[in-house]
């Protein structure tokens, strides 16, 4: 049964302007039509930032800890809806149930967490240099954010991006992904059943040039959240840097495990088949490199070979399913296109994988683990961001030759070394050019109260997630107070 879904624009439920519409699909059954959805135009996105602007004073002057209440009140609402949540997840999404689970759960706790962030949103208080004089800073909030989200994980990016800007006193306009607009809606669902004020979050549903990009330029917009691909986000960062705005990306990854002699081969085994078909390999973290040391190199490839062959594939409603679909025909294609590529760069297809269509897989776009061994680390298959259940593995001979492989890439987001041996992992530790370094853990699994993102071209501009160091500082600034009490002219660095 298919939903009609609308824009969410002052606290109202309400049709685009233009009234046309698109559907966004069940990716394991391209016949089960999830919603339909209204196609915003610019007009639309007008509408949704003169809400957010004239909602902001108020909200920004609502103290900080009754907003964090407001997120309290989301929590608690997500924990009950969690079920209901996840399988919508899992229906529009494809990934299968336990990890439409996690993806809510991450949701949770990330709104629990800014909910807390509520009574502390800290700034400093330092001794000044003059007598009879305080020196401090405070968080101000910034005022409208546009967020922009992709569809892997529909509930859980955009908690990630709503509740830190809403607990800092910002308001909002979310530009969810064409292919997750259900999940979208649901959760905005949840802010107003929550209480939250009509205007401080507003819901433009659309597609990303015609909804997603006016927003970005919209001239009333003063900051701007972006997770995605590198190419929308680099085009979307000329265009804020040009109207001076807050700007932060978190887009692609090529995610390295470095699986020296000394692992545990076993563990080594399973974290690399969780980090590379996990997700169907649709994660940013995706672990789709395996740097294997020589002396090992046989009995991993055969453990993880055999186990890969053991998933089982299909729709992720079916709780014995391991892996889900692809989340559509384009990301389909651009999967199988680079199952091409790797063979014709002359990489072994080890395990062949490729379009699945056994039984009901034939309804929607599924692709079985492939696995391309005889990998040069310079081959496209080995820099390139693939997003789909593709892995190559990689031959090393010592730490040094596998941090260099792991390294040679232009992202760095996630990265993993499994080892028993101290000095090993803490080199790796220090060496590993990426935002996370996992030790005996897959590339997958960070958690939401630490700063997540990457280095070099995995993203720019502050993290996301974590309090300090990481979302507080994107979606507050900092205002500098002086108050002098002295009652005379006092001039620092010049009176003594
Ligand atoms: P995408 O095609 O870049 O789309 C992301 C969002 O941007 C969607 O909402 C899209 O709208 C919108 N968009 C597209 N063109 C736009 C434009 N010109 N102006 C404004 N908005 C625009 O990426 P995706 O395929 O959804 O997601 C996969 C990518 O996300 C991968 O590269 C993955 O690594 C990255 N990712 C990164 C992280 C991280 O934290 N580093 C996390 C998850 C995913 P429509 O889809 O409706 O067109």
């Amino acid at each position: 049964m298919s939903e009609t879904i609308r824009n969410y624009i002052n606290g109202e439920w309400i049709d685009s302007i233009s009234g046309s519409t698109f559907e966004s699909n069940n990716p394991a059954d391209h016949r089960d039509i999830v919603g339909i959805i209204p196609d915003s135009n610019s007009g639309d996105v007008d509408k949704a930032v003169a809400s957010a602007r004239s909602a902001f004073r108020s909200w920004s002057l609502t103290p900080a800890p009754k907003r964090g209440e407001l997120l309290y009140r989301v929590a608690e609402i997500l924990s009950k809806r969690k079920q209901d949540l996840a399988e919508l997840c899992c229906r529009e999404m494809g990934k299968v149930m336990a990890e439409s689970l996690g993806d809510v759960q991450e949701a949770i706790d990330m709104s629990y967490f800014m909910a807390g962030e509520g009574r502390r949103l800290q700034g400093e208080t330092v001794p000044s240099e003059l007598p009879g004089k305080d020196a401090k800073s405070v968080r101000v909030p910034v005022g409208v954010f546009a967020q922009i989200t992709p569809w892997n994980f529909p509930t859980a990016i955009p908690i990630w991006k709503l509740a830190p800007a809403i607990v800092c006193g910002n308001t909002v306009v979310f530009k969810p992904a064409e292919q997750t607009p259900v999940c979208a809606t649901r959760l905005v669902e949840i802010f107003e059943e929550a209480g939250l004020p009509a205007g401080v979050l507003n819901l433009i549903h659309g597609m990303g040039k015609t909804a997603g990009e006016p927003l970005v330029r919209h001239p009333e917009v003063d900051g701007v959240s972006f997770t995605g691909s590198n190419a929308v986000g680099e085009h979307l960062a000329v265009i804020c840097a040009g109207q001076h705005k807050e700007f932060v990306m978190e887009t692609g990854g090529k995610n390295p495990i470095i699986v020296m002699n000394d692992a545990n081969l076993d563990l080594a085994v399973e974290g690399a088949l969780w980090g590379a078909f996990g997700t169907t390999g649709q994660r940013c973290t995706a672990a789709s490199r395996v740097i294997v040391h020589d002396d090992i190199y046989d009995a991993f490839l055969e453990s993880f070979t055999k186990k890969a062959k053991q998933l089982t594939i299909g729709n992720g409603l079916n709780l014995a399913n391991q892996v889900g679909p692809i989340i559509s025909k384009e990301q389909y294609d651009k999967v199988l296109d680079y199952i091409e590529i790797g063979k014709n760069e002359g990489a072994t297809l080890h395990l062949e994988g490729g379009a699945y269509t056994e039984a009901d897989c034939r309804h929607g776009t599924f692709i079985a683990p492939t696995i391309f061994t005889d990998v040069n680390p310079k081959m496209r298959i080995a820099q390139e961001e693939i997003f789909g259940p593709v892995v190559s593995i990689i031959r090393c001979s010592d730490l040094e030759m596998a941090i260099e492989i792991a390294n040679g890439i232009e992202f760095g987001l996630s990265s993993a070394i499994y080892s028993q041996d101290v000095n090993t992992t803490a080199i790796a530790e220090r060496e590993l050019d990426a935002g996370l370094v996992y030790i005996n853990a897959s590339t997958i699994g960070a958690e939401i109260q630490l700063p997540f993102g990457g280095t070099k071209h995995t993203g720019a501009g502050p993290r996301e997630a974590g309090a300090r160091g990481g979302a507080l500082d994107f979606y507050t600034k900092w205002k500098i107070i002086y108050r002098d009490f002295s009652g005379k002219l006092q001039k620092a660095q010049i009176d003594d």
